[in-house]
């Protein structure tokens, strides 16, 4: 079923899982179980990232469609603009519109490992605005595209840019938007707020990060340019060595955010697993 259509028959929030293709077979197998272990809650779609380079982009591609063939689950395909030419992108949209995958969240990428800016392949494409309105010409999938409440790290002017991109999006083919994850909703209502102001009406989801390992958010939040409020800095930062309460905390912290969302009117919320059950299945059972 296409994004499109999920969301507009959703009669209430749709919550959905995001899981990365693992590097190993040991991974993979714990990939399935994590996947068996979420079906419970129901996802309207799980999707699986793409990644720089090399076997986890096959790995991706394979993923998805067992997802498909094997789980009764809607699978949603990440694909970039990283390393690829138009042809090849071309080889795997036909490839995945032949196996009947509909859903694609169209990105940009980050620059492969050892590449500190992202430079567009020989006959491939820059933004994410123009891989959107390639996938759109093939007339075949619902596309989902990422969007930054607290502004890309590179963009220049801030938010500003965020929001006229994703309008971009919009206009191009994008049917809806993920969020990068955030702790401060009022970041995440300013944004949508703007977004709105400047047209944009597709569903706008928010990107939950349940924390479960303190020092692993810190790096990955300076890296996207997640900002971790100073408030949560000061309850994480005395356990942090202590992992099972960082996840209690972690799981409340979560479940606090979630519900000031839904009471606030998000479409869904989409929870960014890491290919692990246990925190996504607690703030679920809270919900
Ligand atoms: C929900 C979500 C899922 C993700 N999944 C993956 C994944 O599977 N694999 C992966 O490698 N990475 C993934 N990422 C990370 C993402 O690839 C990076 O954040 C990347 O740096 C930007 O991708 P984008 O699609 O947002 O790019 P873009 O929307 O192209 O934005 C990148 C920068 O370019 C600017 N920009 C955008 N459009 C234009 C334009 N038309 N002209 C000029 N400037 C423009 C923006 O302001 C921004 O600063 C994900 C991020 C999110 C939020």
């Amino acid at each position: 079923m296409k994004l499109r259509d999920i969301f507009s028959k959703a009669e209430k929030p749709l919550l959905s899982v995001e899981f990365f293709p693992p590097k190993t077979d040991k991974g993979e197998e714990n990939l399935w179980t994590c996947i068996q272990e979420l079906k419970p809650m129901h996802p309207a779609y799980v999707s699986v990232t793409y990644g720089a380079g090399g076997t986890t982009q096959d790995r991706t591609r394979n993923i998805v469609l067992r997802i498909k063939e094997q789980t009764g689950l809607e699978p949603v395909a990440h694909l970039t603009c990283v390393g690829a030419t138009q042809a090849q992108l071309n080889a795997l949209l036909e490839d995945y519109r032949t196996h009947g995958l509909d859903n694609i969240l169209a990105l940009r990428g980050d620059p492969p490992e050892g590449m500190d800016k992202f430079e567009a392949t020989s006959g491939g494409l820059s933004h994410a605005t123009d891989l959107i309105e390639f996938i759109h010409q093939r007339n075949h999938f619902s596309i989902a595209c990422a969007t930054y409440p607290e502004g890309h790290p590179e963009s220049t002017h801030g938010v500003a840019d965020d929001i006229q991109y994703l309008k971009l999006k919009q206009d191009n083919g994008a049917d809806m938007a993920v969020t990068q994850y955030f702790f401060d909703n009022d970041t995440f209502f300013r944004f949508r707020d703007a977004a709105h102001a400047a047209g944009v009406t597709l569903p706008i989801v928010p990107g939950i990060m349940p924390i479960t390992n303190f020092e692993q958010i810190v790096r990955f939040s300076g890296m996207c340019g997640a900002s971790i409020p100073e408030k949560i800095h000061q309850q994480m930062s005395p356990i942090q060595q202590n992992l099972d309460d960082v996840k209690k905390l972690g799981i409340d912290i979560a479940i606090s955010q979630c519900q000031a969302l839904l009471s606030n009117g998000v479409p869904g919320l989409h929870f960014y697993t890491l290919n692990k059950s246990e925190a996504t299945l607690a703030i679920n059972r809270e919900l």
